[in-house]
């Protein structure tokens, strides 16, 4: 494990004691500290504001109760989490996960990478992310209803367009986001659009905010080569996930030139020598709700292998877009060895701590996910503008939005990289120019 400058790694010390037990917190604050020595020298009024220690301690932290009844007539009752992690730069932001690993240490981890992420788009939002240990695989579509109406029973109270604005993640699309608006609005009797985002096309949702994310990463990657007289052209790709955020980075990545060779699920992957067939996928995945042998079964060119890995497959460009620790050091080395130059983080903290740091001693550009999957939460922002304004845009105009928002993000971290000691570390970049932003505005607001 890398060592932290001696008053990071004092502060470091108190966040292990006091959140005990959340692994993935510590990482995603030790990923972030890891990049901070040479800006805390350069500004020492954040160590005497206390920035740091405030940054590490979530403004809000709710837990409840969410009981629901099976299609049995059993009730069950399930945990829900909101962690309002900080608001200097605008309402907190940031989606809800449903999935059986969620817990209270997996939703900090992830509102303290949106408070960065969110900085970096340049646009006015918090950070804050959300969920519930619910499981919705195999639930019939009553059942789901009624969770996610039990769910916003309790959340209703925590937010609100200039307070906390939701959206979704792992397990959480359109179809939920449609339940859980319907209950905010049953219970405040406010068409209130902009309390949530990833709402439908016809009730206040905006066009691309479905595609944002992995399309964001494929600009981001695409941007990267550019910088190095490089395109995806021609390039063979793999994507981890078949989920929102990978059916999306696939489809631009062939968009772009790329074949993408690879997807998976968390039963396995598919190898598809011809190109992904993305009109297939999507009617597997969102139409049928299906694993991706399905997808498998009917594509001659693909074959399934159950469990394993996708990082196995050939590629010189590879998208993680699962979920967190996804891509460990193993993998990392057999990725490097089969001639990867370029990896892109559509999802959260796939990668490991130990595998970034053997990609970017092989010399692969490595973007992380606060950068590159930023553009999910930027078109969210969008969204709450189109819904400010009682406006709608076209897909032109808003994918065009995205795309300078995107080159947005790469310029300040491409920038904060050199600033700050360490070119073309897009890591190193991503956390210092956003880590700046978020200090400056904590010390402007005063100790609150
Ligand atoms: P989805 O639920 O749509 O898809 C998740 C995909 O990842 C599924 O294919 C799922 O497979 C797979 N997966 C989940 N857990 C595991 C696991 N433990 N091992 C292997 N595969 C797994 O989620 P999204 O696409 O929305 O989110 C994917 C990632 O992107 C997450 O890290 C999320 O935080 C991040 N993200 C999402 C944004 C968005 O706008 N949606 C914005 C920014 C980041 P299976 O069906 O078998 O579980």
């Amino acid at each position: 494990m890398a060592t932290l400058d001696p008053h990071l790694q004092s502060i470091y010390e108190v966040v292990l004691r006091r959140n005990h037990g959340e692994q993935e917190f510590h990482q995603a604050v030790f990923e972030v500290f890891e990049s901070l020595a040479p800006v805390v020298r350069k500004h020492p009024e954040y160590a005497d504001n206390q920035v740091l220690e405030r940054l590490c301690e979530p403004e809000r932290q709710v837990i409840f109760r969410v009981p629901w009844v099976n299609d049995a007539g059993e009730v069950e009752i399930n945990r829900g989490f909101r962690v309002e992690y900080s608001s200097v730069l605008g309402p907190f932001k940031g989606g809800l996960r449903f999935h059986p690993s969620v817990n209270l240490g997996i939703i900090k981890f992830l509102g303290f990478e949106q408070i960065f992420k969110n900085a970096l788009t340049g646009l006015p939002i918090g950070g804050g992310k959300g969920g519930s240990d619910f499981d919705p695989k195999g639930r019939s579509e009553r059942e789901i209803m009624a969770f996610c109406q039990s769910f916003m029973t309790e959340l209703y109270r925590h937010i609100g367009e200039y307070t906390d604005v939701p959206a979704g993640d792992i397990g959480v699309g359109g179809r939920e986001i449609g339940y859980l608006f319907g209950q905010y609005k049953r219970i405040t009797n406010r068409y209130e659009s902009s309390v949530l985002t990833g709402k439908g096309l016809g009730w206040g949702g905006s066009r691309v905010r479905k595609e944002a994310t992995g399309y964001g990463t494929v600009f981001f990657a695409d941007e990267m080569l550019r910088a190095r007289g490089d395109s995806l052209d021609g390039k063979r790709v793999a994507v981890s996930g078949s989920g929102n955020v990978a059916i999306y980075a696939a489809e631009k990545a062939q968009e772009l030139g790329g074949t993408v060779v690879a997807c998976s699920d968390s039963g396995g992957f598919v190898i598809d020598s011809a190109g992904l067939d993305v009109t297939l996928l999507k009617h597997v995945k969102e139409v049928r709700r299906e694993r991706i042998s399905a997808y498998a079964a009917q594509r001659g060119s693909a074959t399934y292998v159950a469990g394993g890995s996708v990082w196995d497959v050939d590629c010189d460009v590879a998208l993680p877009c699962a979920t967190q620790n996804e891509l460990g050091e193993d993998a990392a080395i057999r990725l490097i060895k089969n001639g990867v130059t370029l990896v892109a983080e559509g999802a959260n903290m796939p990668a490991t701590p130990s595998a970034i740091r053997a990609l970017l001693g092989a010399g692969v550009l490595f973007a992380p996910g606060k950068a590159a999957n930023a553009g999910g939460v930027a078109t969210s922002a969008l969204e709450m503008q189109q819904n400010a304004s009682r406006d709608s845009w076209t897909s032109e105009y808003t994918e065009a939005r995205l795309g300078t928002i995107m080159r947005g993000i790469h310029e300040r971290c491409a920038g904060a990289a050199d600033e700050f000691g360490s070119p073309g570390n897009y890591v190193v970049g991503a956390n210092t120019s956003s880590f700046v932003q978020i200090a400056d505005a904590i010390i402007a607001l005063g100790v609150i």
